[in-house]
């Protein structure tokens, strides 16, 4: 016999990929040239030289066993010790590296800290528009996906629908800033009250609520806007972090997971989350890219293209008539379908070749995600399709 909730999230592929591969397909058949994929969140800005660098030097400088082998379950104390004192730089965060906790990417760290906090009846929140593999992560790991609705159009945090979404279950809210899909960047005010508000409903529920702050895009910000360090506002914030996008690394697998000082139950949170990550057989990421992280820590992304793009499709789709959530952050724009129906409209868009991911998944069904991590030709030649679609 097979798991049939496992049978389901294995057979059924996500939206996402659905049109990536359709846009493979379709490629074979017009020539990639003619496929304007805007599906997938794969970045398209190379690795840093120094990153590939590290890697070489690594690989001569150390010994072969030492680069290959098991690490510590939570990662080598030397790269905990330089990504701790790379966030005291730059934020005087007070981060030890016992805090620290060595993951493969996100998406694993995040189904530790849920699992950490799966007791009996456990709630878990998430603003829409959300990344949509939360809801498995939560549901298949024991606890409920709890969905705060979007604030529309702001696409900031409705703390109205907040507070009426907690119970004396809530275990913590997944917030994830800047956003995937949304592209906009909690501000310091939005989260200052985010922080008010937890704190009061955690002293009335009797036990804290914690954020986990979901920050694959926290070095990715363009312009004035600033992604505040979430821990220096709330002290229960619960860090899922990756080099994924920052660093253009999604396929190494690297991340990690902090856990302030200052969190309520430190010591016994930090443990669960070992514990699950054990429980998943997801402990000591991969030791080359540990030791590679040690060097590069204080390495930033070079956003030039990613902010040209954003620039070119968010200043053509509104010369158009295209409404979108403000385009801060991360590597996406969220767009307000004309005539209010996502998925038809994305449908529409495909008999052109245009690929656009509807908002239904992410919890928003009238809004569409563009991935602008694309080549500069690719949205000069798709904006035209655009315009037509909009005037259909
Ligand atoms: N969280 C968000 C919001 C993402 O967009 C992604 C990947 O696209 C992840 C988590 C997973 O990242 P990782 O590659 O580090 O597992």
């Amino acid at each position: 016999m097979i798991n049939e909730t496992m049978y389901a999230l294995g057979a059924n592929r996500s939206c996402i990929r659905d049109l990536f591969e359709y846009g493979c397909q379709r490629a074979a058949i017009v020539g990639r040239e003619n496929v304007y994929d805007y599906s997938l969140g794969n970045p398209s800005i190379p690795a840093p030289p120094e990153v590939n660098q590290a890697i070489r030097e690594v690989l001569e400088e150390l010994d072969s066993l030492a680069v290959h082998g098991y690490t510590s379950a939570v990662g080598d104390l030397g790269a905990r010790t330089a990504i701790a004192s790379d966030l005291n730089d730059r934020y005087a965060a007070g981060v030890r590296p016992g805090d620290l906790f060595l993951g493969c990417g996100a998406a694993p760290e995040l189904i530790s800290v849920i699992r950490a906090l799966a007791v009996p009846g456990a709630e878990i929140m998430a603003v829409a528009p959300f990344f949509p593999e939360y809801r498995p992560f939560t549901e298949a790991n024991g606890a409920s996906f709890v969905v705060v609705p979007a604030d529309v159009p702001a696409f900031q945090i409705n703390l109205e629908a907040v507070e009426a979404a907690i119970t004396p279950n809530t275990q913590a809210i997944i917030i994830n800033s800047p956003n995937n899909p949304s592209g906009t960047v909690y501000t310091a005010d939005t989260l200052g009250k985010l922080a008010a508000l937890l704190t009061r409903k955690s002293e009335e529920i009797g036990h804290p609520i914690y954020i986990i702050a979901d920050e694959p895009y926290r070095e990715l910000v363009y312009g004035d806007a600033v992604a505040p360090f979430i821990p220096n506002i709330y002290p229960n914030t619960i860090v899922c972090y990756s080099y994924s996008k920052s660093l253009s690394l999604p396929g190494e697998r690297i991340g990690y997971v902090y856990v302030p000082a200052q969190c309520a139950d430190h010591d016994a949170l930090y443990a669960a989350i070992a514990g699950a990550a054990r429980a998943a057989g997801h402990v000591c990421a991969p030791s080359l890219m540990q030791k590679v992280i040690a060097r590069c820590t204080h390495l930033r992304p070079d956003l030039k293209a990613y902010d040209e793009n954003r620039r070119l499709l968010a200043d053509g789709l509104k010369a158009y008539g295209y409404e979108m959530a403000q385009p801060d952050g991360a590597f996406y724009l969220f767009v307000k379908a004309p005539g209010g129906n996502a998925a038809a409209f994305s449908e529409k868009a495909k008999q052109k070749d245009l690929l656009l991911v509807p908002g239904d998944g992410f919890g928003c069904p009238d809004y569409f995600r563009i991935c602008y991590c694309v080549s500069r030709e690719m949205i000069e030649k798709s904006l035209p399709i655009f315009g037509q679609l909009i005037r259909e």
